[in-house]
């Protein structure tokens, strides 16, 4: 699924199941990364050039898991999260875009060892679509009282006593 916000659906979603497991930056980045493959293939076919299937082994689920694994590696190198945070988001954005991508491609040029059979793009969009619906509101929740604060601090209204996040910081 080139259309990569999709596959941000879930991760709104893991983000908000467990937000100080989950760095949603690196799971857009992982997506894009195993989306390498078709985004090329396709803005190459808008030229007229045909470079093959747009799926190929990039979208096999090992092949993902290392790809989302690489770009994890690269992330908690340079610091931007700790070890476990960049590996349980890779595997989560890793599996996640398999199970839409296989359900949106299945039967058509996806290798098929891996896939799902097809079931459509619907269902595809509904999972994606229904990530952000349900992970919207608890992101909210979570980050209501910084969100609180920064509108009191802009506002200029008086610091709310009650102002504590869910987990107390
Ligand atoms: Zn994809």
């Amino acid at each position: 699924m080139p259309i990569t916000p999709f596959h941000l659906g879930p991760g709104v979603f893991q983000k908000a199941l467990a937000p100080r497991a989950t760095n949603l930056l690196l799971y857009g980045v992982a997506s894009l990364a195993i989306d390498a493959e078709p985004i090329i293939k396709g803005v190459a076919g808008l030229f007229g050039v045909d470079l093959g299937p747009l799926h190929t082994w990039t979208h096999q689920l090992e092949w993902m898991l290392i790809i989302a694994l690489a770009c994890a590696i690269v992330w908690a190198l340079l610091r931007l999260t700790s070890w476990p945070v960049a590996v349980f988001t890779a595997a989560g954005a890793a599996t996640t875009h398999w199970l839409l991508d296989s359900l949106m491609h299945g039967g058509g040029d996806m290798p098929l060892l891996y896939n799902t059979r097809g079931y459509g793009t619907d269902i595809a969009h509904g999972i994606a679509i229904w990530g952000f619906l349900l992970g919207t509101p608890f992101l909210i929740a979570y980050y209501r009282t910084p969100i609180e604060n920064w509108l009191r601090r802009e506002l200029r209204l008086p610091r709310s006593n009650q102002s504590r996040s869910i987990d107390g910081k």
